[in-house]
C-alpha cells in the first residue's frame, strides 16, 4: 500500500491489493426519517449520539487530507443525510476542495422538496434515491412508516432543481417488490431517471433476515430483457453496477450485484461513519479510529500517515457469502 504518482499533481491512493482508492463514501449520520425492514431492525434504537459524530470542520479536514492521497470522489451517505442540520454547509466546504471532482449524495428523498434547491447551489450534482416500489401501501409495509407520495414529491423536487443524473437504487426481493421492475423500468424512462437494482446484502439482523427475500439480478435481468431489447452500456459514476440500456432511449439501467457476482478486484473505495470511524470493507470488520487522532489535535502531515497505517487493513474482499452471520452492524451506520 502507498501513495504513488500518478503525476506530480495527482497522486494515487494503492491499497495492499493493488486497487486504487478514489472514492469515499462518508456518513453524515446514522439516523433515518424511514425505517425499511432490511436496513433497521422493528425498533431500533442503538443510534450513535450526535456528540459522538464529526463536526464538519473535523470532516473536511479528513477529506482534505484524503484528496491529498489521491480521492477523488466523495458520496454523502447516512442513515439519511438531510436529517443531519445544515447540511448544505458541509456540501459547500467539500466542494471548495479542489481536487475533489465529484461530490454526490444519496438520499430516500423525502426531504428533498425541502433541500433540493440549497444541495444544487453548494455543489451537489448528481443524487441516488432509494426508492423500491411505486406503490403506496407497499411503500408504507417496507419502510415501516414512509409515505411514497412526499418521496415522489421530493424526487420531481430534485429534477427541477437541475440535480443530473438522478439514479433510482431498487433493492429487489423476491415476494416483496420482484413484481415492479417492469414498472419500475417503466416510471425511469418517463422521468428520464437511471435505475440500479441491488441484490439484498446480510448485513445486521434486519439484512439477514431479509437475505430470505434474496433474489439473484440476474434472473431480474433475464425477465427485462424479454420484454425491453436491452444492450451493454457503460454509465461513467465510479461504482460496481454492470449497466445494460434500453436500446433506443436514453435510459441506463444498472445491475449491482455483492452476493451473486462480486466485484471486490476492482474495489476504489472506503467509508467514513458518522463518528469518525473508518470501515475499509462493507463486509468485513476492518476499521481505524480517526475522531480520538482529530481530537488530540492530530498534525495534518500525521493524519495523512494514520490514513496509510488503516488503508493497509483494507482486505481483498467481502465475506457475505462465506460468513453471511459476521456483520452485526446494520447498513444505516455506513451508508451502503
Ligand atoms: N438514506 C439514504 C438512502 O436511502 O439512499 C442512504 C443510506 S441507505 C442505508 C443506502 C442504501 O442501502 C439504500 O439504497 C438502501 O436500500 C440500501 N440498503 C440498506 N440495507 C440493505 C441491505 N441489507 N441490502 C442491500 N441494500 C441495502
Amino acid at each position: 500500500m502507498a501513495t504513488q504518482a500518478g503525476n506530480a499533481s495527482k497522486p494515487a491512493l494503492i491499497d495492499p491489493h493493488g486497487r486504487r482508492i478514489d472514492y469515499i463514501r462518508l456518513s453524515v449520520t446514522d439516523k433515518c426519517n424511514l425505517r425499511c425492514f432490511y436496513c433497521l431492525p422493528e425498533g431500533y434504537k442503538d443510534f450513535t449520539e450526535p456528540s459522538s459524530w464529526l463536526s464538519f470542520d473535523e470532516i473536511e479536514r479528513v477529506i482534505r487530507a484524503f484528496a491529498d492521497l489521491g480521492v477523488r470522489r466523495v458520496r454523502i451517505t447516512g442513515g439519511e443525510p438531510l436529517v443531519r442540520k445544515n447540511l448544505s454547509a458541509l456540501v459547500a466546504q467539500l466542494n471548495a476542495i479542489d481536487t475533489i471532482d465529484d461530490l454526490s449524495l444519496s438520499t430516500n428523498a423525502s426531504l428533498l422538496r425541502r433541500d433540493a434547491p440549497a444541495l444544487k447551489q453548494a455543489g451537489i450534482a448528481r443524487i441516488n434515491v432509494s426508492l423500491d416500489t411505486l406503490l403506496g401501501d407497499r411503500f408504507a409495509q417496507i419502510t415501516r412508516n414512509g409515505q411514497l407520495a412526499t418521496v415522489l414529491d421530493g424526487l420531481m423536487a430534485a429534477k427541477a432543481a437541475g440535480l443530473t443524473p438522478i439514479k433510482i437504487n431498487m433493492v429487489v426481493m423476491k415476494d416483496v417488490n420482484d413484481d415492479e421492475t417492469e414498472d419500475m423500468v417503466l416510471f425511469c424512462l418517463e422521468h428520464g431517471f437511471t435505475l440500479r437494482f441491488i441484490e439484498t446484502m446480510p448485513m445486521g439482523d434486519s439484512g439477514r433476515s431479509a437475505s430470505l427475500q434474496y433474489l439473484d439480478l440476474d434472473i431480474v435481468r433475464k425477465h427485462l430483457a424479454g420484454r425491453f431489447d436491452l444492450i451493454d452500456s457503460v454509465m461513467p459514476g465510479g461504482g460496481p453496477a454492470r449497466y445494460m440500456n434500453v436500446k433506443g432511449t436514453d435510459l441506463h439501467i444498472g445491475f449491482i450485484t455483492p452476493i451473486s457476482q462480486h466485484f471486490c478486484d476492482t474495489c476504489n473505495r472506503v467509508r467514513l461513519s458518522a463518528d469518525g470511524t473508518l470501515y475499509l470493507c462493507m463486509g468485513n470488520e476492518h476499521s481505524f479510529a480517526l475522531r480520538p487522532l482529530l481530537r488530540e489535535g492530530i498534525s495534518d502531515d500525521d493524519l495523512k500517515h494514520a490514513l496509510l497505517r488503516a488503508l493497509a487493513l483494507k482486505p481483498r474482499q467481502h465475506d457475505f457469502n462465506s460468513q453471511p452471520g459476521k456483520i452485526v452492524r446494520v447498513m444505516a451506520r455506513l451508508g451502503g
